[in-house]
């Protein structure tokens, strides 16, 4: 069959303008869009890479609507495909326009599609790339007038994609067997030049007319910080800044996003997890509240958010930095949609990265394992990088953002010290050009380090014999990578396409190796230094961050009370919860009870003179609290607590409920002692009298009552280890807290 029939030449600008209105309600066109359908409606295959929010779909909808024939267009994802089907029913109030094809439909339904399909009813055909290899369906698209071939996410064709999907590989051959002379559109919202060339070079497409927006999201601020232990105090107090706003929460692990979930509810946020081990309907339900605006926060693993469009998206937190510099920008890009403000904020670790990364790769290939090395690199040079993070992902997608500050990262805002680095850019490139630019970044590096650990390695290519060899013996590996990426932004240097990684000299490195100056360049942040530094901070105010004056004083007050009330110390507070009092500054009873081990009770009954203190001390010495990042603890830790409270109380053997949790026995004892801690009276005589004989019953707490400790160790010791067993002790120690002190 002819298909030459496609062309500007029955179709007029106002027929499109027309359809942009009548059908799709828009007056005018987005960025390129006009273009795009020019170049599909004059027969030309046409390449397009477009941000999401770019207006993608449209490009090969509205020429669908205008062509004689059917559209065939290939999508990865039954939900998207579905999706897109609803909503071109929607607009045009027709069902036959739009159909879906998947191996999954009733052969009565089927039926129906072929039928609309050959009677010219069915303007667009989605069809998953598998179902484009059915002979059944090849055999029919041959003798259908088809207008042209739409590829969508075309990205999956690429290795170096973060979503290849191999069955992408099949679609040029299938379109060859299918045997029309009919123009191909590919389109994808993420690309960078590497992907690009492989989608070209795979579907051949013929001098393809090629329309790449701008990734630039100016009203985005990135931000990356080092991941520490503290991250859920961080992650709260950033979330606590935005309440009300939506948010979404990135993490890598479904158990995390769970944990997550829970933990920012337990801090009175509305959260829900998202994950693909839900079931559909739960994520439909929670997909809905978030867009309804019933709850603010999803933690999610990578599952959501395809095909979600809630515009206004106020901030994007990644608990854990996904491992392609591509998903982070899909992520990131899930903010601010609406044109408004956008938060994105990643915690990051490298040796997380890696164990991530290592988890997927168990079943994987040497070259897959190589590939996704270098995917990895970018990440790891994106997140510890002191370069402006916007100018860093644009580079990544192959633009140059020409600004020296973008005013909208952390790298910009706050920016680090700079040197002259005219020497080491300079030792650089004479190595590479040195080994006659062969070799990855990595190589380059040990040849500059020269180290012995690197030898066997080196030795194929007698890199001892090199000028270049240990010549930057006296920086470290981190500095010279971190050279090497800003160099490559400054284009001295760039990436080879066909043997990525390689790095290559480019004209402007030539220019510097005849004719060096000076140039400043940037420390990169080192992000375990980062880690380091805090833990001593901490460990300069003291064992575990107490502040030592304060801890002193609570102490003292902790002693007169304990002798006013004729009680050993240990009954009042624990040293635990004096050492937390130290760093929290609880200066209400309320706020009392978030410190651990202190509960209700304990705070009404001697909690004031504590609270007031500590208020003195924090007034007087204009100390700021850090109250607004306090963190109560999770949901089900409580609810274990309960079920123990519940249990004793029905006086229920201590072992059994241990059987019914799965606890061990010196769990259950460990859960006990905060219950008891936290100020809960409890009675457990009914098991003690089971167990120890009245005469240790007796002794052991008699001890308790003069001791100055309440350590068990120190009570064996005392009592002989020989006559009394460590369970006994801390059976006793539980009644007697639980009697003297609450
Ligand atoms: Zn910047």
């Amino acid at each position: 069959m002819e298909s030459e029939t496609i062309g500007v030449k029955n179709i007029t600008r106002e027929d499109i303008y027309h359809v942009l209105k009548t059908v799709f309600g828009y007056d005018n066109f987005k960025l390129y869009q006009e273009e795009i359908i020019n170049s599909l409606l004059n027969g030309n295959d046409t390449f397009v890479v477009m941000p999401t929010g770019g207006g993608k779909s449209l490009t090969y909808q509205l020429p669908a609507l205008l062509c004689d024939g059917t559209a065939i267009i290939i999508s990865p994802l039954l939900a998207l495909m579905k999706n897109q089907v609803d909503i071109i029913r929607n607009i045009y109030a027709d069902d036959k326009i739009a159909h879906m094809l998947n191996s999954t439909l009733p052969r009565r339904e089927l039926k129906q599609i072929f039928e609309d399909l050959s009677n010219g009813k069915t303007k667009m055909l989605f069809i998953a790339p598998e179902s484009l290899k059915k002979e059944s369906y090849t055999e029919f698209f041959k003798n259908l007038q088809i207008s042209f071939f739409a590829i969508d996410e075309a990205h999956c064709i690429s290795e170096w994609g973060h979503d290849f999907r191999p069955e992408y590989r099949m679609i040029r051959p299938m379109i060859d067997t299918i045997g029309q002379n009919v123009p191909v559109i590919s389109l994808t919202a993420t690309a960078t030049p590497k992907v690009q060339e492989d989608i070209i070079k795979n579907l051949k497409l013929k001098n393809p007319n090629i329309y790449i927006s701008s990734f630039n999201r100016p009203n985005l601020y990135y931000e990356v910080r080092p991941k520490t232990k503290n991250i859920n105090k961080e992650l709260i107090q950033l979330v606590r800044e935005r309440e009300g706003k939506s948010g979404i929460i990135y993490c890598m692990m479904r158990k995390t996003t769970e944990k997550i979930a829970e933990l920012l509810q337990a801090n009175g946020f509305k959260a829900l997890p998202y994950h693909a081990g839900l079931s559909g309907a739960v994520r439909r339900q929670t997909q809905d509240l978030f867009l309804r605006q019933d709850i603010d926060i999803i933690v999610a693993t990578i599952a959501f958010g395809m095909g979600i469009d809630k515009p206004d998206v106020r901030y994007i937190i990644h608990y854990d930095m996904p491992k392609s510099l591509e998903a982070y920008y899909q992520e990131t890009g899930r903010a601010g949609r609406d044109g408004g403000e956008g938060d994105c904020i990643a915690f990051y670790n490298e040796d997380d990265l890696i164990k991530f990364d290592k988890m997927e790769q168990n079943n994987r290939g040497v070259a897959e394992k190589e590939i996704s090395d270098l995917i990895m690199y970018e990440t790891i040079s994106y997140a510890e990088s002191t370069i402006c993070r916007r100018k860093l992902l644009l580079h990544y997608f192959g633009e140059d953002y020409k600004e020296d500050n973008c005013h909208s990262c952390d790298n910009c805002i706050y920016p680090k010290t700079q040197f002259d680095a005219k020497k080491e850019i300079l030792t650089v490139l004479k190595a590479i050009d040195e080994t006659k630019e062969q070799y990855k970044a990595k190589m380059i590096v040990k040849i500059l380090l020269g180290n012995d650990k690197d030898k066997a390695s080196l030795k194929h290519f007698k890199a001892e014999k090199l000028e270049s060899y240990s010549a930057g013996a006296e920086n470290d590996e981190k500095f010279w990578n971190s050279i090497i990426r800003q160099i490559l932004i400054l284009n001295f240097l760039k990436k080879d396409i066909n043997n990525y990684g390689v790095l290559k000299i480019t004209e402007k490195g030539r220019e510097f190796l005849t004719n060096p100056k000076s140039i400043m360049l940037t420390r990169d942040r080192d992000f375990s230094n980062d880690n380091e530094e805090l833990d001593d901070e901490m460990k300069m105010k003291g064992g575990s961050g107490a502040d030592m004056i304060l801890l002193k004083m609570l102490k003292d007050l902790r002693n007169q009370i304990a002798k006013q009330n004729n009680l050993p110390p240990f009954v009042i507070f624990q040293d635990p919860s004096l050492e937390e009092m130290t760093i929290q500054y609880p200066i209400t009873l309320d706020e009392l009870q978030n410190i651990t081990g202190v509960g209700v009770g304990k705070a009404q009954k001697y909690g004031q003179p504590f609270v007031d203190l500590i208020k003195q001390y924090v007034d007087e010495n204009e100390i700021e609290r850090p109250n607004d990042i306090i963190i109560r603890s999770s949901a089900n830790a409580s609810s274990l607590k309960i079920f123990i409270i519940q249990s004793i109380d029905r006086k229920i053997p201590l072992d059994e409920i241990a059987n019914a949790k799965n606890l061990s026995f010196d769990e259950l004892l460990d859960q006990i002692d905060k219950i008891v801690a936290s100020g809960i009276r409890i009675d457990i005589d009914y098991f003690i009298d089971d167990v120890i004989d009245p005469y240790h019953q007796e002794e052991i707490y008699d001890y308790f009552r003069t001791a100055s400790t309440d350590d068990i160790q120190q009570a064996l010791e005392e009592l002989g280890e020989n006559e009394y067993t460590e369970e006994e002790i801390r059976l006793m120690r539980i009644k007697f807290i639980s009697e003297m002190g609450n």
